[in-house]
């Protein structure tokens, strides 16, 4: 290892990023050199929050992580990590269900680019049921998200909630 540079991409929809996220996002920094947290634009998706929106929350909760970097792209994957010079792909797995869809997709991309590799993080027990879809739902429904995400994006939620967007 003595000398070597490894850069890792931890890509997502991040819509809103959760302390899951972060989670994964902590452990990576204890392993790797550079952590590239990219947002990975998806047509097909509905995001709540638009891809600047969630660029500027990423930013405020990583804005003390040393080696930790934001961006967003709208390729391949893995055409993005070469870009970047990234050797790694860190995707976080949760409880059972991320399993097979982590598994394929890491396939894909091993298929697609042999010399990256992808690492699956398990996060804190207390997070392995926590997704940014399930903060939407409750946040939509009135309820409490201070324990799922940290105050710059609670606020942002009341904030669309607020605004009738949502
Ligand atoms: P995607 O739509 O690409 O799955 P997400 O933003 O939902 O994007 O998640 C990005 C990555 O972070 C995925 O690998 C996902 O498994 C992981 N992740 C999300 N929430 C958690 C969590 N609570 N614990 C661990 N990993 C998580």
């Amino acid at each position: 290892m003595e000398g070597k540079h490894i850069v890792a991409l931890y890509p997502g929809t991040f819509d809103p990023v959760t302390y899951g996220h972060l989670d994964i996002a902590e452990r990576c920094m204890r392993i790797f050199d550079r952590l590239l947290i990219a947002i990975a634009i998806n047509p097909w998706k509905e995001p709540l929050f638009d891809v600047e929106e969630r660029l500027e929350m990423l930013r405020l909760v990583t804005q003390d992580l040393p080696g930790v970097e934001v961006d967003s792209f709208d390729t391949l994957t893995v055409s993005y990590a070469r870009r970047v010079g990234a050797q790694v792909i860190v995707r976080g797995l949760r409880a059972v269900s991320d399993f097979e869809e982590e598994f394929k997709m890491a396939s894909a991309n091993r298929k697609l680019a042999d010399e990256i590799n992808t690492v699956l993080m398990l996060p804190s027990e207390k997070y392995f049921y926590l997704n940014s879809g399930l903060v939407k739902e409750i946040a939509r429904l009135g309820g409490p998200v201070n324990c799922f995400v940290p105050p710059p994006v609670e606020e942002r939620l009341r904030e669309k909630l607020a605004s009738g967007e949502y």
